[in-house]
């Protein structure tokens, strides 16, 4: 019948066209991998540590677990931390042996007025202040940084993972002066899905070595970015992770350094800046 053999005529270039279509989401996924590939240095993935909160155990055992390895590191301090104020030689040192000093702003103020919140002292509530002030002191925070490593590009990390002051994003007026901004929300991401103003990662709170190694396992297998949030490093914070457990992570990474890109936040940071905005970073 005339029908029969029009739907099989039919049928048939559909299939075709599927074909088609499916052999070049093939060809655009293996792009797409090779770009991820040669943003991440030519290794399957991306690894970054990053501690928050410029606290003693940053310089007493993170630091010494990441040095004794030749691992670096990026660190978010608090401009008013003492663990700044009295230890600055040793922040230098650190920034000098290719760590990041990270910008958390100047008091680490957070939304009060979110549920959860009772820690919020009236002074550091980011509910109260203006977007001005905001951005006023975490520019501050910059030019200490500045003044104790003599760099001008770095990354920032979001208090709490605030971005908001009364419905506006503070951070809007500072994405000139930062190559990238570290959110709180946990996802593996390639070089095209990350968002620069607000970058994805595993805040670590008492898990096991094995489960932090499994996530750099994913990151290996599915060529995509991992970051990695601590506080604590062997007490110093109520967020911790073991010591022992960090040490493993990291022994981990270190005999898997030809397949993993280990770096600090700015430099990878850098190199998806370059992929977003077309061709592959080749440093
Ligand atoms: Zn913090």
């Amino acid at each position: 019948m005339p029908t029969f053999s029009l739907s099989t005529e039919c049928l048939r270039k559909l299939r075709a066209s599927r074909w088609l279509a499916a052999g070049a989401l093939f060809l655009a996924s293996h792009a797409a991998d090779a770009q991820t590939t040669s943003t991440w240095n030519n290794k399957q993935c991306a690894v970054v540590l990053t501690y928050d909160d410029a606290i003693d155990v940053d310089l007493d055992n993170a630091m010494p677990a990441l040095d004794s390895l030749k691992l670096r590191g990026t660190f978010y301090l608090i401009g008013s931390s003492p663990a700044v104020s009295k230890r600055l030689p040793e922040w230098r040192r650190a920034a000098q042996r290719g760590h990041e000093l990270g910008n958390h702003a100047l008091f680490h103020p957070c939304d009060g007025s979110l549920p959860g919140r009772g820690f919020v002292t009236p002074d550091n509530d980011l509910s109260k202040y203006t977007v001005s002030r905001a951005v006023s002191e975490i520019r501050v925070n910059n030019t200490l940084l500045n003044a104790i490593d003599g760099k001008t590009a770095r990354t920032f990390a979001y208090p709490c993972g605030d971005r908001q002051i009364g419905g506006v994003n503070f951070y809007d007026q500072l994405k000139g002066e930062f190559v990238a901004a570290r959110g709180v929300t946990p996802s593996l991401q390639t070089a095209a899905q990350v968002q620069l103003d607000n970058v994805d990662c595993y805040g670590i709170n008492g898990q096991s070595a094995a489960y932090m190694i499994d996530l750099v396992k994913q990151a290996q297998q599915s060529h995509t970015l991992l970051v990695f949030l601590f506080h604590g490093v062997g007490g110093g914070h109520s967020i911790n992770v073991d010591l022992a457990a960090h040490r493993q992570l990291l022994r981990y990474l270190k005999a898997h350094e030809k397949d993993i890109y280990i770096a600090p936040m700015v430099e990878v940071a850098e190199r998806i800046k370059a992929a977003q905005q077309g061709g592959a970073a080749r440093k």
